[in-house]
C-alpha cells in the first residue's frame, strides 16, 4: 500500500535542454532570478534584476533509511511509529463512526499536491503528489528506532499515550510490543522535576560527557548495521528542556563546546549532546522541541563537519494557524494590534510545560512567529512597533492529548474601526505532530542527495548545514547564521516547492497564469 503516491518510479520527466536524466542522477542547469535593491543618495530605491546560473544534481538512489527518535516512548514517538506500521500493512479498523483506513493526512509530502503545469490540450492545471516532484523515500519503508529515558515497550507506551483507537491498537500491539527504546541520557536540571518518575532507562551519569556522545554514536552505528541501513536521521521529540545559558568559552564555539562536554559542564543540555553525537556521526539531527539545543558552538560544529541540522519546535496547531492568519491579515493591509493565545492540554508534554523554565522555552518559540511579517509592513507599523502578543499554557490532565488552543486576533481596520477574530482549535496534538515528523525526515533525507555548483566552483557541494528549507514544519525556524527567518506559511511552502522544481529545471510557480488572462 502506497496511499496514492508512486514508489520511486518517475511520474513525469522534464523535456528541456537544461535537464539531463542519468541512471544515478537528475541534473539541471537552473537560472535563479532575483532583484537587487540599492538606495541612492537622493533616497530613491533602484531595483536591478539579477540572475545566476546553478548546476543542480539530485541523486536518484534512495537507499534504506532509518529514523531514530529521541523520546520514542512519548506520545509523538508512539503515534508516528504506530501510524507507519498501520500504513505499511494497509490496515483498516472499526470505529464508532465506521471503518477507518491508515493514511498520511497532515503530511505535506504525502497528502498534498503541487501544480506541475498546464494541460497542453485543455488548459487546466495538472497537479501531482508533492512526493512525486523528486525521487523521495516512502515513509512505509522507514525503519524506526530510538531512545527514551523511560523503558516501557512501545505497545504499553502507546496505551499510556491514549491517542489511538483500541481497535487499531489491538491490530499492531504485537509488533509494537517488540520495540523497546534504548537507554538515554537524563540530566534532571533540564526537564521538569515532575518527569523524574519516568526516568528508569538511563545511561549512567547526570552531566554531559564524551562517554555519552560516544555511546549515542555507537547506538546509531549499531542500528544502521543491524538493519542494513544506508543512512539514519535522528529527531528530538523528547521533553522540552529549559534554555541552556549561553556562556563565552563554554558553548560559543565548536571547540569550546567539545571541551565543555569533556569537562562535564552543567550548561550542556542532553539535546545538545545528541546533536553533537549526530554531527560527529554524520547523521542529520532535527530538533522538534523549542529549547536552544543549537547553541552557537553546535551550529559551528555542524558547519565544520558539513552535517545537516534543523529546528526548532514542530509547528503543528496554534502556531501553524498563526503563521497563515497573520500573513493574511497584515498582507491584506489590516493592522493587527493584539494576539492573545491560550492553550490547555493534558498530556505529558503539558505536564512538563507546567514547570516555569520549560514553559519559558515554549513561550519564546511561540512568540517570535509574527516578527518578520510585522517588520515587512512599514505602512501599518512604525520602526520597533509590534502587536501585543501573549501566550499562556496550562496543564489540564482531563483533556489528555486533545489540546485546546484559544486565540483572539484583535485588529484595527478602516477609519479607526476594529475587527476581532476568535479561534477555538481542538485537536489531538500527536496526530498533528506525527506527519510533521515524517515530512522532516523525508525532506531532510532528500537534502542529503541534493548538490549544487556554480560558475566559480569545480565540484558539487551540499546545501548549508542548517536546513532552513524545513521551516514549514517548524515554529522557530533555524536558519544559517546571519540569514533572515521566514515565518509565513505560504512563503515557506513556496520556497520548498520552487527549490524542488529548480532541481528538475522548472521555473518557480508564479501563479501569474497569463495564458488565461491575455488571449
Ligand atoms: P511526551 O512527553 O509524551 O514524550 C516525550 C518523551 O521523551 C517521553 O517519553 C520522555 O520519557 C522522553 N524523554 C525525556 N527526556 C529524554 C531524554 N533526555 N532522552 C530520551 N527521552 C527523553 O511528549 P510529546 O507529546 O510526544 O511531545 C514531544 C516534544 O515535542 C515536546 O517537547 C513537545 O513540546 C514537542 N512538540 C510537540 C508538538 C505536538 O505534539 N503537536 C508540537 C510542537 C512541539
Amino acid at each position: 500500500p502506497t496511499n496514492g503516491v508512486s514508489t520511486g518510479k518517475d511520474l513525469f520527466t522534464v523535456n528541456s535542454p537544461n535537464v539531463e536524466y542519468t541512471d544515478n542522477a537528475i541534473k539541471s542547469k537552473y537560472t535563479y532570478r532575483t532583484t537587487s535593491v540599492t538606495q541612492g543618495s537622493d533616497g530613491k530605491l533602484v531595483a536591478v534584476p539579477e540572475e545566476k546560473v546553478y548546476d543542480l544534481k539530485v541523486d536518484r538512489k534512495l537507499g534504506k533509511v532509518g529514523m531514530m527518535l529521541v523520546g520514542w516512548g512519548g506520545n509523538n514517538g508512539t503515534t508516528v511509529t504506530a501510524g507507519i506500521l498501520a500504513n505499511r500493512r494497509g490496515l483498516v479498523w472499526e470505529t464508532r463512526e465506521g471503518k477507518r483506513a491508515a493514511n498520511y493526512y497532515g503530511s505535506l509530502v504525502m497528502a498534498s499536491t503541487v501544480k506541475l503545469g498546464t494541460d497542453a490540450k485543455t488548459g487546466k492545471e495538472v497537479n501531482i503528489p508533492f512526493h512525486d516532484l523528486l525521487p523521495m523515500v516512502h515513509p512505509n519503508d522507514l525503519v524506526v528506532g530510538g531512545w527514551d529515558i523511560n523503558g516501557m515497550n512501545l505497545a504499553d507506551a502507546m496505551d499510556r499515550a491514549a491517542v489511538l483507537e483500541p481497535t487499531l491498537k489491538s491490530m499492531i500491539r504485537k509488533e509494537m510490543g517488540t520495540m523497546t527504546p534504548l537507554p538515554s541520557i537524563y540530566y534532571p536540571d533540564f526537564i521538569a522535576a515532575n518527569q523524574g518518575d519516568r526516568a528508569d532507562n538511563l545511561l549512567p551519569g547526570e552531566k554531559a560527557c564524551m562517554g555519552h556522545v560516544e555511546q549515542i554514536r555507537k547506538n546509531i552505528r549499531d542500528f544502521k548495521s543491524a538493519n542494513g541501513l544506508d543512512k539514519v536521521i535522528v529527531q528530538w521529540t523528547a521533553n522540552t528542556e529549559r534554555y541552556a545559558e549561553l556562556i563565552d568559552g563554554v558553548n560559543d564555539t565548536a571547540d569550546n563546546l567539545l571541551k565543555a562536554i569533556e569537562n562535564s559542564h552543567e550548561e550542556v543540555a542532553p539535546s545538545t549532546v545528541f546533536a553533537v553525537a549526530c554531527i560527529l556521526e554524520g547523521a542529520p539531527f532535527i530538533n522538534g522541541s523549542p529549547q536552544n539545543t543549537f547553541v552557537p558552538g553546535a551550529i559551528e560544529l555542524a558547519e565544520k563537519h558539513g552535517a545537516f541540522i534543523g529546528g526548532d519546535d514542530f509547528k503543528s496547531g496554534q502556531t501553524k494557524m498563526k503563521s497563515a492568519l497573520v500573513d493574511f491579515l497584515i498582507n491584506a493591509g489590516i493592522k493587527l494590534t493584539a494576539i492573545s493565545s491560550y492553550n490547555h492540554l493534558g498530556n505529558n508534554d503539558g505536564k512538563n510545560l507546567s514547570s516555569q523554565k520549560q514553559f519559558r522555552s515554549k513561550e519564546i518559540s511561540k512568540s517570535t512567529v509574527v516578527d518578520d511579517m510585522v517588520a515587512a509592513n512599514n505602512i501599518l507599523y512604525k520602526e520597533g512597533e509590534h502587536p501585543d502578543h501573549c501566550v499562556v499554557i496550562k496543564y489540564m490532565p482531563a483533556v489528555g492529548d486533545n489540546k485546546r488552543a484559544l486565540d483572539e486576533y484583535y485588529a484595527e481596520i478602516f477609519m479607526g474601526g476594529h475587527q476581532t477574530i476568535s479561534i477555538f482549535n481542538v485537536c489531538e496534538d500527536s496526530l498533528l505532530a506525527s506527519p510533521l515528523i515524517i515530512d522532516l525526515v523525508l525532506i531532510t533525507e532528500l537534502m542529503t542527495r541534493v548538490q549544487w555548483k556554480d560558475a566559480s566552483s569545480k565540484d558539487y557541494q551540499g546545501f548549508h548545514s542548517v536546513l532552513s528549507v524545513l521551516s514549514y514544519m517548524l515554529k522557530a525556524p533555524l536558519t544559517p547564521p546571519g540569514t533572515p527567518v521566514v515565518n509565513s506559511l505560504a512563503k515557506q511552502r513556496a520556497a520548498l516547492i520552487n527549490i524542488f522544481r529548480a532541481c528538475v529545471g522548472l521555473e518557480p510557480e508564479s501563479n501569474m497564469t497569463l495564458e488565461h488572462k491575455m488571449f
